[in-house]
């Protein structure tokens, strides 16, 4: 069938604004059938994330040309076989961004998140059993974006890729929980397992930042304290009950945490000096879990006697540690419960025609999640 989709055909290199140059292309694909193990969904709401904008920059380079887009919700509009495991079609789904294969040493040990098999299809822009559905009309391949693609009327993605959920959702809200409630809450409660009465610190109050802000609330800590340049979202974390800090007010910060740092720290910045505050703002003994992406030229410093010395623990976390099947209900039900206020989230709603523009706002860093409906 044809769709339409926002396809980037050239990753860094792409001069802004963007919204005048349009390196987003909404351009007619030819989208194949699922095949067994499939899905062919109608994508009916996607946030623009900003590993989204990291791809249109260069930070994160990927195969091309791609059909962006990976934190989503839709219907299932046709199955790939008779049995696709209990998916049939009107069911709501919301789409995570690592199919995991379900057989390999890290699905069996319960880490989906690091599925080997998942990360090689997502690193060469196909689908987890192989092949791209995706084409120009005119035949050359598309790559898939991380095996959803869903700033698109269309997607057909892998099962696994899809978690269920009840169809009462909007689905401005549902699409949030597919990429920025799935890591930035899994970042609190999956990787640093913030326990109740721990103080928090978290750094960049983005959709990442802000779902991990929601989630350590959740988790009932003692001292919450977010830091952030821009004073918009500095407003919406203490309307939540958290110390709102600028960058850089180290007397702040040593007022909030007087026993000398926070229990743990959350680093959704992206930047490696950030990781280094980061790590400095830990209290002796305290995790600090970063989920930012930075360029991959950036490098991390530290003492090396300081690890031992100070006894911190450093968690890299990768889509929140997160099983989205486990994972992706719990969330909702804590929504459900008015314990994770994910409309925080929202910025905006807008038609898909305005991508590129979109696109401007998330670079400067006003917005938290814009989401586009196809
Ligand atoms: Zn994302
Ligand atoms: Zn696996």
């Amino acid at each position: 069938m044809e769709i339409t989709a926002a396809v980037l055909r050239r990753s860094g290199d792409n001069p802004q604004p963007y919204g005048h140059h349009r390196p987003l292309e909404l351009a007619r694909l030819a989208l194949d059938p699922p095949q067994p193990g499939e899905l062919l969904i109608r994508i009916d709401a996607a946030g623009l994330c900003h590993s989204d904008l990291s791809v249109v920059n260069g930070d994160r380079p990927r195969p091309m040309p791609m059909a962006l887009g990976h934190e989503a919700t839709g219907i299932v509009e046709a199955l790939g076989s008779t049995d696709e495991g209990g998916f049939e079609v009107g069911d709501r789904v919301i789409l995570a961004f690592l199919p995991p294969c379900g057989e390999c040493p890290r699905c069996n040990a319960g880490e989906p998140f690091m599925c080997s098999k998942g990360a090689a299809a997502n690193g060469e822009g196909r689908m987890l059993s192989g092949g791209r559905r995706l084409h120009e009309l005119s035949g050359g391949e598309i790559h898939h974006h991380l095996g959803v693609s869903a700033f698109a009327t269309r997607a057909v993605v892998d099962r696994r890729s899809a978690v269920k959920v009840d169809r009462d959702i909007p689905p401005h809200i549902a699409a949030l929980f597919g990429c920025t409630v799935l890591t930035g809450a899994g970042a609190v409660i999956n990787s640093a397992q913030v326990r109740p009465g721990e103080n928090v610190l978290i750094y960049g109050l983005g959709g990442v930042g802000l779902a991990a802000l929601l989630a350590a609330r959740a988790s009932g800590p003692g001292i919450l304290v977010a830091i952030d340049p821009f004073p918009e979202k500095r407003a919406i974390a203490q309307d939540l009950g958290a110390i709102a800090l600028e960058p850089g007010d180290t007397e702040g910060l040593a007022a909030a945490f007087p026993e000398g740092g926070a229990d743990v720290v959350i680093e959704s910045v992206g930047k490696a000096a950030v990781l280094m505050a980061a790590y400095a703002a830990a209290r002796r003994g305290g995790r600090i879990v970063t989920v930012g992406l930075p360029n991959p030229s950036e490098m991390f410093e530290l003492p090396a006697v300081a690890l031992v010395a100070d006894g911190k623990t450093l968690i890299g976390s990768y889509m929140g540690s997160s099983n989205p099947a486990r994972d992706i209900p719990r969330y909702i039900a804590m929504w459900r419960a008015g314990r994770l206020p994910v409309e925080r989230l929202l910025t905006s709603v807008s038609p898909m025609e305005d991508i590129n523009g979109l696109l401007d706002k998330l670079a400067a860093g006003e917005v938290i999640r814009q989401v586009i409906i196809p």
